[in-house]
Protein backbone atom coordinates (compact mmCIF):
# COMPACT_ATOMS: atom_id res chain seq x y z
CA UNK A 1 0.00 0.00 0.00
CA UNK A 2 1.70 3.42 -1.06
CA UNK A 3 0.73 6.60 1.02
CA UNK A 4 0.33 9.50 -1.52
CA UNK A 5 0.09 13.23 -1.45
CA UNK A 6 -1.56 15.57 -3.27
CA UNK A 7 -4.13 13.00 -4.99
CA UNK A 8 -7.05 15.10 -6.29
CA UNK A 9 -10.68 14.49 -4.49
CA UNK A 10 -12.69 15.02 -7.09
CA UNK A 11 -12.10 12.00 -8.97
CA UNK A 12 -13.79 10.34 -5.68
CA UNK A 13 -17.08 12.60 -5.30
CA UNK A 14 -19.67 12.10 -7.27
CA UNK A 15 -20.40 15.69 -7.43
CA UNK A 16 -16.81 15.61 -9.75
CA UNK A 17 -15.67 18.72 -7.09
CA UNK A 18 -12.80 19.49 -4.10
CA UNK A 19 -9.40 19.36 -3.82
CA UNK A 20 -6.13 17.39 -2.94
CA UNK A 21 -5.60 15.44 -0.13
CA UNK A 22 -2.78 15.85 1.92
CA UNK A 23 -2.11 11.86 2.22
CA UNK A 24 -4.35 9.01 0.47
CA UNK A 25 -4.13 5.51 0.73
CA UNK A 26 -5.79 2.51 -0.32
CA UNK A 27 -5.63 -0.06 2.02
CA UNK A 28 -6.77 -3.67 1.10
CA UNK A 29 -6.82 -5.51 4.15
CA UNK A 30 -7.08 -4.71 8.52
CA UNK A 31 -3.28 -4.90 8.40
CA UNK A 32 -2.57 -2.24 5.53
CA UNK A 33 -5.45 -0.23 7.27
CA UNK A 34 -3.70 -0.25 10.87
CA UNK A 35 -0.31 0.60 9.02
CA UNK A 36 -2.14 3.56 7.83
CA UNK A 37 -3.94 4.89 10.79
CA UNK A 38 -0.42 4.29 12.56
CA UNK A 39 0.99 6.70 10.02
CA UNK A 40 -1.41 9.19 10.82
CA UNK A 41 -0.87 9.05 14.26
CA UNK A 42 2.56 9.62 13.91
CA UNK A 43 2.10 12.52 11.74
CA UNK A 44 -0.75 13.86 13.95
CA UNK A 45 -2.76 14.05 10.82
CA UNK A 46 -7.11 13.46 10.96
CA UNK A 47 -7.95 10.30 9.34
CA UNK A 48 -11.47 11.01 6.94
CA UNK A 49 -12.77 7.91 4.71
CA UNK A 50 -14.13 8.40 0.62
CA UNK A 51 -16.94 5.93 0.23
CA UNK A 52 -18.19 6.85 -3.16
CA UNK A 53 -18.54 10.06 -2.32
CA UNK A 54 -22.12 10.21 -2.94
CA UNK A 55 -23.21 12.46 0.04
CA UNK A 56 -19.57 14.39 0.08
CA UNK A 57 -18.65 17.93 -0.81
CA UNK A 58 -14.70 18.38 -0.05
CA UNK A 59 -13.21 21.72 0.05
CA UNK A 60 -11.72 22.77 -3.40
CA UNK A 61 -8.61 23.80 -1.26
CA UNK A 62 -8.38 20.56 -0.29
CA UNK A 63 -7.95 18.60 2.85
CA UNK A 64 -5.06 18.36 5.51
CA UNK A 65 -6.00 14.85 6.43
CA UNK A 66 -5.10 11.37 5.75
CA UNK A 67 -7.82 10.46 3.43
CA UNK A 68 -8.54 6.42 2.64
CA UNK A 69 -10.20 4.68 0.05
CA UNK A 70 -11.11 0.86 1.40
CA UNK A 71 -10.18 -1.38 -1.39
CA UNK A 72 -9.47 -5.29 -1.72
CA UNK A 73 -10.70 -7.63 0.99
CA UNK A 74 -12.45 -4.50 2.80
CA UNK A 75 -14.94 -3.76 -0.28
CA UNK A 76 -15.54 -7.37 -0.33
CA UNK A 77 -18.91 -9.17 -0.13
CA UNK A 78 -20.17 -12.51 1.04
CA UNK A 79 -23.69 -13.78 1.99
CA UNK A 80 -23.81 -17.13 4.53
CA UNK A 81 -26.18 -18.63 7.00
CA UNK A 82 -28.35 -15.21 6.65
CA UNK A 83 -25.69 -12.86 7.09
CA UNK A 84 -24.64 -10.50 4.96
CA UNK A 85 -20.83 -9.78 5.84
CA UNK A 86 -19.53 -6.33 3.75
CA UNK A 87 -16.61 -4.64 3.85
CA UNK A 88 -16.96 -0.68 4.91
CA UNK A 89 -15.49 -0.13 1.17
CA UNK A 90 -18.19 -2.38 -0.52
CA UNK A 91 -20.44 -0.50 -2.54
CA UNK A 92 -24.24 -1.16 -2.13
CA UNK A 93 -24.74 -2.71 -5.60
CA UNK A 94 -22.34 -5.50 -4.53
CA UNK A 95 -23.70 -6.35 -1.09
CA UNK A 96 -27.74 -5.85 -2.71
CA UNK A 97 -26.11 -8.46 -5.78
CA UNK A 98 -24.77 -10.95 -2.70
CA UNK A 99 -27.66 -11.05 -0.69
CA UNK A 100 -29.75 -11.33 -4.17
CA UNK A 101 -27.93 -14.45 -4.71
CA UNK A 102 -28.10 -15.81 -1.66
CA UNK A 103 -31.73 -15.39 -1.50
CA UNK A 104 -32.13 -12.87 1.26
CA UNK A 105 -34.24 -9.88 1.17
CA UNK A 106 -34.22 -6.50 3.59
CA UNK A 107 -31.96 -4.98 1.58
CA UNK A 108 -33.62 -4.33 -1.50
CA UNK A 109 -34.07 -0.36 -0.21
CA UNK A 110 -30.65 0.17 -0.69
CA UNK A 111 -30.64 -0.22 -4.91
CA UNK A 112 -30.75 3.50 -5.15
CA UNK A 113 -28.47 4.39 -2.74
CA UNK A 114 -25.16 4.76 -4.90
CA UNK A 115 -22.81 4.61 -1.78
CA UNK A 116 -20.63 1.75 0.50
CA UNK A 117 -21.59 0.28 3.29
CA UNK A 118 -19.13 2.64 5.30
CA UNK A 119 -20.70 5.45 4.30
CA UNK A 120 -24.44 3.81 4.71
CA UNK A 121 -23.63 3.19 7.91
CA UNK A 122 -22.17 6.59 8.34
CA UNK A 123 -25.34 7.96 8.09
CA UNK A 124 -27.90 5.66 8.38
CA UNK A 125 -28.92 5.77 4.84
CA UNK A 126 -32.50 4.70 3.61
CA UNK A 127 -34.90 4.84 1.40
CA UNK A 128 -38.71 4.14 1.02
CA UNK A 129 -38.99 2.98 4.35
CA UNK A 130 -35.85 1.18 4.96
CA UNK A 131 -32.76 1.99 6.47
CA UNK A 132 -29.60 0.73 7.49
CA UNK A 133 -30.55 0.57 11.68
CA UNK A 134 -33.40 -2.24 10.38
CA UNK A 135 -30.84 -4.51 9.45
CA UNK A 136 -27.50 -3.75 11.06
CA UNK A 137 -26.10 -6.38 13.28
CA UNK A 138 -22.56 -5.04 14.37
CA UNK A 139 -20.53 -3.48 12.93
CA UNK A 140 -16.27 -3.63 13.20
CA UNK A 141 -14.45 -0.06 13.93
CA UNK A 142 -11.02 0.63 13.79
CA UNK A 143 -9.50 3.49 14.78
CA UNK A 144 -5.36 4.19 15.89
CA UNK A 145 -6.09 2.85 19.26
CA UNK A 146 -7.37 -0.67 17.50
CA UNK A 147 -10.74 -2.56 16.62
CA UNK A 148 -13.95 -3.49 18.38
CA UNK A 149 -17.60 -4.62 17.62
CA UNK A 150 -19.94 -1.92 17.88
CA UNK A 151 -23.64 -2.34 18.11
CA UNK A 152 -26.71 -0.36 16.19
CA UNK A 153 -27.22 1.50 19.71
CA UNK A 154 -23.68 2.18 20.60
CA UNK A 155 -23.39 3.68 17.20
CA UNK A 156 -26.46 6.03 17.96
CA UNK A 157 -28.45 5.22 14.93
CA UNK A 158 -31.43 7.88 13.87
CA UNK A 159 -32.78 9.74 11.30
CA UNK A 160 -29.51 10.01 8.40
CA UNK A 161 -27.14 10.10 11.54
CA UNK A 162 -24.97 7.97 13.53
CA UNK A 163 -22.36 9.08 16.57
CA UNK A 164 -19.11 8.20 14.06
CA UNK A 165 -16.53 10.81 13.91
CA UNK A 166 -13.32 11.26 11.69
CA UNK A 167 -10.53 8.66 12.59
CA UNK A 168 -13.22 6.33 13.00
CA UNK A 169 -13.51 3.67 9.96
CA UNK A 170 -16.21 1.36 9.30
CA UNK A 171 -14.19 -1.95 8.59
CA UNK A 172 -17.17 -4.58 8.37
CA UNK A 173 -20.75 -4.65 8.73
CA UNK A 174 -22.78 -7.69 9.10
CA UNK A 175 -26.38 -7.51 8.25
CA UNK A 176 -29.51 -9.94 9.54
CA UNK A 177 -31.52 -9.82 6.38
CA UNK A 178 -34.39 -12.78 5.89
CA UNK A 179 -34.97 -15.54 3.37
CA UNK A 180 -36.99 -14.06 0.04
CA UNK A 181 -36.58 -15.57 -3.28
CA UNK A 182 -33.61 -13.71 -5.66
CA UNK A 183 -36.51 -13.05 -8.68
CA UNK A 184 -38.71 -11.54 -5.88
CA UNK A 185 -35.96 -9.31 -4.81
CA UNK A 186 -35.06 -8.68 -8.57
CA UNK A 187 -38.97 -7.54 -9.38
CA UNK A 188 -38.69 -5.00 -6.05
CA UNK A 189 -35.08 -3.64 -7.18
CA UNK A 190 -36.70 -2.97 -10.93
CA UNK A 191 -39.50 -0.93 -9.53
CA UNK A 192 -37.86 0.62 -6.76
CA UNK A 193 -35.35 2.17 -9.43
CA UNK A 194 -38.05 2.98 -11.62
CA UNK A 195 -39.83 5.29 -8.96
CA UNK A 196 -36.42 7.31 -8.43
CA UNK A 197 -35.19 7.64 -11.79
CA UNK A 198 -39.02 9.16 -12.28
CA UNK A 199 -38.55 11.60 -9.29
CA UNK A 200 -34.70 12.23 -9.32
CA UNK A 201 -31.96 13.44 -11.52
CA UNK A 202 -30.35 10.56 -11.61
CA UNK A 203 -28.32 11.02 -14.78
CA UNK A 204 -26.26 14.02 -13.51
CA UNK A 205 -23.25 14.63 -11.00
CA UNK A 206 -24.70 14.87 -7.61
CA UNK A 207 -24.24 14.38 -3.90
CA UNK A 208 -28.04 13.16 -3.24
CA UNK A 209 -30.35 14.77 -0.52
CA UNK A 210 -28.30 18.32 -0.02
CA UNK A 211 -31.04 18.99 3.37
CA UNK A 212 -32.00 16.43 5.94
CA UNK A 213 -36.59 16.25 5.80
CA UNK A 214 -37.41 18.84 8.18
CA UNK A 215 -40.36 18.52 10.53
CA UNK A 216 -42.74 20.31 8.59
CA UNK A 217 -45.71 19.23 6.30
CA UNK A 218 -43.41 19.80 3.26
CA UNK A 219 -40.57 17.97 2.63
CA UNK A 220 -37.32 20.21 2.08
CA UNK A 221 -37.28 19.66 -1.94
CA UNK A 222 -40.95 20.68 -1.89
CA UNK A 223 -40.22 23.65 0.33
CA UNK A 224 -37.54 24.58 -1.64
CA UNK A 225 -39.56 24.02 -4.98
CA UNK A 226 -42.11 26.66 -3.18
CA UNK A 227 -39.52 29.33 -2.91
CA UNK A 228 -38.73 29.44 -6.40
CA UNK A 229 -35.30 28.16 -6.23
CA UNK A 230 -35.63 24.75 -8.68
CA UNK A 231 -32.97 25.41 -11.89
CA UNK A 232 -31.35 28.69 -9.75
CA UNK A 233 -27.69 28.62 -10.41
CA UNK A 234 -24.04 30.35 -8.61
CA UNK A 235 -21.42 29.31 -10.91
CA UNK A 236 -21.39 26.16 -12.27
CA UNK A 237 -23.83 24.53 -9.90
CA UNK A 238 -27.85 24.31 -10.13
CA UNK A 239 -30.60 23.20 -8.15
CA UNK A 240 -32.38 20.75 -9.86
CA UNK A 241 -34.81 21.60 -11.84
CA UNK A 242 -36.03 18.02 -11.86
CA UNK A 243 -36.07 18.07 -7.77
CA UNK A 244 -35.13 20.71 -5.99
CA UNK A 245 -33.16 19.06 -2.66
CA UNK A 246 -30.59 18.14 -5.28
CA UNK A 247 -28.10 20.21 -6.45
CA UNK A 248 -26.33 19.11 -9.84
CA UNK A 249 -22.15 19.94 -11.12
CA UNK A 250 -23.75 21.71 -14.08
CA UNK A 251 -20.92 23.24 -15.83
CA UNK A 252 -17.09 22.27 -14.04
CA UNK A 253 -18.98 23.34 -10.62
CA UNK A 254 -16.83 24.01 -7.03
CA UNK A 255 -18.10 22.61 -4.02
CA UNK A 256 -18.18 26.44 -3.13
CA UNK A 257 -20.21 26.66 -5.40
CA UNK A 258 -22.60 24.24 -4.17
CA UNK A 259 -22.26 25.55 -0.42
CA UNK A 260 -23.42 29.40 -1.80
CA UNK A 261 -26.33 28.01 -3.67
CA UNK A 262 -26.83 25.83 0.13
CA UNK A 263 -26.79 29.21 1.64
CA UNK A 264 -28.86 30.52 -0.31
CA UNK A 265 -31.90 27.85 -0.06
CA UNK A 266 -31.14 27.80 4.04
CA UNK A 267 -32.21 31.29 3.61
CA UNK A 268 -35.12 31.50 1.48
CA UNK A 269 -36.48 28.64 3.28
CA UNK A 270 -35.86 30.01 6.86
CA UNK A 271 -37.27 33.08 5.18
CA UNK A 272 -40.44 31.81 3.88
CA UNK A 273 -41.62 28.88 6.61
CA UNK A 274 -39.06 29.75 9.55
CA UNK A 275 -37.32 26.56 8.94
CA UNK A 276 -33.79 26.00 9.68
CA UNK A 277 -32.69 23.37 6.84
CA UNK A 278 -30.13 21.38 8.48
CA UNK A 279 -27.75 19.90 5.17
CA UNK A 280 -27.89 16.04 4.62
CA UNK A 281 -24.32 16.10 2.66
CA UNK A 282 -20.92 15.65 4.85
CA UNK A 283 -18.67 18.58 4.45
CA UNK A 284 -15.03 17.43 4.40
CA UNK A 285 -11.84 20.39 5.03
CA UNK A 286 -12.70 23.89 5.41
CA UNK A 287 -16.23 24.49 4.13
CA UNK A 288 -19.00 25.61 5.96
CA UNK A 289 -22.27 27.28 6.19
CA UNK A 290 -22.84 31.21 6.96
CA UNK A 291 -25.37 31.24 10.30
CA UNK A 292 -28.85 32.23 9.55
C1 LIG B 1 -28.30 10.17 -6.90
C2 LIG B 1 -28.15 9.94 -5.41
C3 LIG B 1 -29.20 9.41 -4.70
C4 LIG B 1 -29.07 9.20 -3.32
N1 LIG B 1 -30.14 8.68 -2.63
C5 LIG B 1 -30.01 8.44 -1.30
C6 LIG B 1 -31.10 7.85 -0.57
O1 LIG B 1 -32.15 7.53 -1.10
N2 LIG B 1 -30.94 7.63 0.75
C7 LIG B 1 -29.78 7.95 1.40
O2 LIG B 1 -29.69 7.71 2.62
N3 LIG B 1 -28.74 8.52 0.74
C8 LIG B 1 -28.83 8.76 -0.58
N4 LIG B 1 -27.79 9.33 -1.27
C9 LIG B 1 -26.59 9.77 -0.54
C10 LIG B 1 -25.49 8.72 -0.43
O3 LIG B 1 -25.54 7.80 -1.50
C11 LIG B 1 -25.54 7.97 0.89
O4 LIG B 1 -25.41 8.86 1.98
C12 LIG B 1 -24.44 6.93 1.01
O5 LIG B 1 -24.69 6.14 2.16
C13 LIG B 1 -23.05 7.55 1.12
O6 LIG B 1 -22.11 6.51 0.99
P1 LIG B 1 -20.68 6.79 0.37
O7 LIG B 1 -19.93 5.51 0.43
O8 LIG B 1 -20.79 7.41 -0.98
O9 LIG B 1 -20.10 7.80 1.44
P2 LIG B 1 -19.26 9.13 1.12
O10 LIG B 1 -20.12 10.11 0.45
O11 LIG B 1 -17.98 8.77 0.49
O12 LIG B 1 -18.98 9.61 2.62
C14 LIG B 1 -20.05 10.07 3.43
C15 LIG B 1 -19.57 10.11 4.89
O13 LIG B 1 -19.35 8.78 5.33
C16 LIG B 1 -18.02 8.62 5.80
N5 LIG B 1 -17.57 7.28 5.44
C17 LIG B 1 -17.65 6.67 4.24
N6 LIG B 1 -17.17 5.40 4.33
C18 LIG B 1 -16.76 5.24 5.60
C19 LIG B 1 -16.16 4.16 6.31
N7 LIG B 1 -15.86 2.99 5.75
N8 LIG B 1 -15.86 4.35 7.64
C20 LIG B 1 -16.13 5.54 8.25
N9 LIG B 1 -16.69 6.58 7.62
C21 LIG B 1 -17.02 6.43 6.32
C22 LIG B 1 -17.22 9.72 5.08
O14 LIG B 1 -16.04 10.06 5.76
C23 LIG B 1 -18.23 10.86 5.05
O15 LIG B 1 -18.24 11.55 6.27
C24 LIG B 1 -27.87 9.54 -2.65
C25 LIG B 1 -26.81 10.08 -3.40
C26 LIG B 1 -26.94 10.28 -4.76
C27 LIG B 1 -25.77 10.84 -5.53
Amino acid sequence: MKIEEGIRLSRFTTFGAGGPARWFASPESVDELAVALRFANEQEAGVAVVGLGSNLLVADEGVDLLVLKLAGELAAAEARDGLLRAGGGAPNAVALHRARAAGLGGFEFACAIPGTIGGGVWMNAGAYGGELSQVLGRVLVATAEGTGWLTPGELGLSYRHSNLRHGQVVVEAELRLHSRPPEEIKAVVRTLNAQRKAAQPTNRRTFGSVFKNPKHELSAGRMLEACGLKGHRIGGAQISPKHANFIENADGARSADAVALMAVARRRAHEQYGVELRHEVELLGDLALPPL
